[in-house]
């Protein structure tokens, strides 16, 4: 069977959810057998996500291999479970490092460098080279940004070009569009799906299949009428109203025949579709309750709730799978420095702490980890969480009252969180700290090693400090016991204190690679320990 190549793209407004169409596709088309690859291109200018602010860009998400990406790539990775890699999100910004690095190494031999073919080469070379890479049936390439943005525009030609290249047969066009209510009319609008079509039309693109996307479920009569204005086939317009969860999406689109659609356009030979663990998922999800778990999540990004994504999700799916509620309280550390931990986090069943960068609200993050100690409500740290818990443990059982981290002490000389060896000379700011897969070796008689059942992990990474070695034993003989280390030894990756029900922190950040169907056993532990407390 030839390689496919699935493109999608949206239209009227952002944020309509077009990386969930296109993760749920994917998961369905992995389970009618076939292997499938996922990517998303991103029109902005940033070489990655990595250095952008979350409060900008929502999370960024790191994958297996190490590179740093658009938080779209974590919704693939839940619903279709299979890592990604650097070749899975591309930006403009990369397109055109690349291009003008070559350029200056007078790799063009005096040749004019042009958008037209040299951009959408590069643009090209990356979905095919992810398809070869992974050896996939099927590549997904979801293009960022909304049609009609000038910035997209070099990936559209791109994959204008793509579908010449590789065949009609082998490629299709899926275009998820808005189709808004108008409450002064009481009535659905498909006009604007309708100019977004003709827009993309108008590139040279003729979308094969179009999902409505709505507030409620539409009318057959409106969908008739999409299928007539857009040029597509009845059965490839698929209705998308908002449901909850989101991951019951997958379901619905394959009842309304979104991935036969798909499996007959492209010729795939592909068997029935199993969605058995993932709907077991979802049931749990929305089954009856045993009662609500409240977790504040401590940190200074709170306003924007996409900045915390990964971890949500994870948490949602561990409540989900215990049958609990989930009720999700985002806590401004910097609020806590101002009006104490008591105030915010008295009620609560469980305190997080998430990864973080720079010295804003720091001091709130060690009050709600202090908090946690003394009144035995379960902790979970994560990355920065798991610094701010060695420093807050430093303090006041180790006695080492100046303890900080050098990120945000300079100066200090009590530093039980100092820069990483392999980082103290990197200046430049792009992909540079330590970031993906490393493997963690599990101390045995811990709580991690409870928890997890086994002495080898492999997690995912993103920082440049670490716990001093200088500090270590004087840390562990105040109490605190280092759970996991890298298998030589020298970085720590977990922490615990085994006086406590769950004050379990750790290095990495595991809720990467959380799943509805596969709960992370940390995430898990974290909430039957908040549940517990009930
Ligand atoms: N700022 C900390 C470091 O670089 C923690 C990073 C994080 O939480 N992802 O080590």
């Amino acid at each position: 069977m030839e390689r496919k190549y699935i493109f999608v793209t949206g239209g009227v407004v952002s944020g309509l959810g077009k990386g969930v169409s296109a993760a749920s596709l994917g998961l369905l088309l992995k389970q009618r057998g076939l292997k499938v690859a996922a990517q998303k291109l991103d029109p902005y200018l940033n070489v990655d996500p990595g250095t952008m602010s979350p409060y900008q860009h929502g999370e960024v998400y790191v994958t297996e291999d190490g590179a740093e990406t658009d938080l779209d790539l974590g919704h693939y990775e839940r619903f279709i479970d299979e890592d990604l890699n650097r070749m899975s999100n591309l930006t403009s910004g990369r397109v055109y490092w690349n291009i003008l690095t070559r350029e200056r190494r007078g790799e063009y031999l005096g040749k004019t460098v042009q958008i037209i073919p040299h951009v959408t080469d590069e643009i090209k070379s990356y979905i095919r080279a992810l398809g070869d890479f992974t050896k996939a049936d099927v590549v997904i390439t979801e293009i960022g940004g909304t049609i009609g943005d000038i910035e997209s525009q070099p990936f559209l030609e791109a994959v204008r070009q793509l579908r010449s290249e590789v065949g009609i047969q082998n490629s299709m066009f899926i275009h998820v569009v808005l189709v808004p209510y108008l409450s002064c009319s009481g009535e659905y609008k498909t006009k604007p799906a309708q100019h977004s079509v003709h827009e993309l039309q108008g590139m040279g693109i003729m979308p094969d299949c179009v999902i409505a996307r709505s507030d409620r479920l539409l009318e057959d009569s409106l969908l008739d009428k999409l299928a007539h204005f857009c040029n597509v086939e009845r059965r490839a317009v698929i209705a998308n109203e908002n449901v909850s969860p989101l991951y019951e999406i997958p379901m619905l689109l394959h009842d309304r025949g979104f991935d036969d659609y798909v499996v007959s356009r492209l010729g795939l030979e592909a068997g029935p579709c199993d969605l058995t663990g993932w709907s077991e998922a979802v049931r749990l999800m929305k089954g009856p309750k045993r009662g609500r778990v409240t977790i504040a999540i401590c940190g200074k990004y709170v306003k924007l709730h996409d900045a915390y994504i990964s971890i949500n999700e994870a948490l949602f799916h561990a409540a989900g799978h215990n049958s609990y509620e989930l009720d999700l309280r985002f806590v401004d550390c910097e609020q806590i420095e101002e009006e104490g931990p008591e105030k915010l986090l008295g009620d609560v069943d469980g305190i997080l702490v998430p990864g973080g960068f720079g010295s804003r609200g720091i001091e709130g993050m060690v009050a709600a980890a202090r908090y946690a100690r003394e009144t035995g409500i379960p902790y979970f740290g994560i990355c920065l969480g798991m610094q701010i818990a060695v420093i807050e443990a430093a303090r006041d059982l180790a006695g080492l009252e100046k303890a900080n981290s050098r990120e945000f002490d300079e100066e200090g000389s009590e530093c039980v969180i100092d820069l990483m060896d392999g980082q103290r000379n990197v200046v430049s700011k792009g992909g540079t700290m330590r970031l993906g897969s490393y493997p963690c070796r599990i101390e045995q008689g811990t709580m991690l090693h409870e928890i997890y059942g086994c002495d080898l992990i492999q997690e995912r990474h993103r920082h440049r400090y670490e716990v001093s070695p200088i500090f270590r034993g004087r840390l562990e003989a105040a109490g605190i016991v280092f759970s996991g280390s890298s298998p030589d030894g020298k970085l720590v990756e977990a922490m615990e204190i085994p006086s406590s029900r769950f004050f379990v922190a750790v290095q990495f950040h595991p809720e990467f690679k959380s799943r509805p169907n596969k709960v992370h056993p940390l995430f898990d532990a974290f909430v039957r320990a908040a549940g517990m407390g009930k």
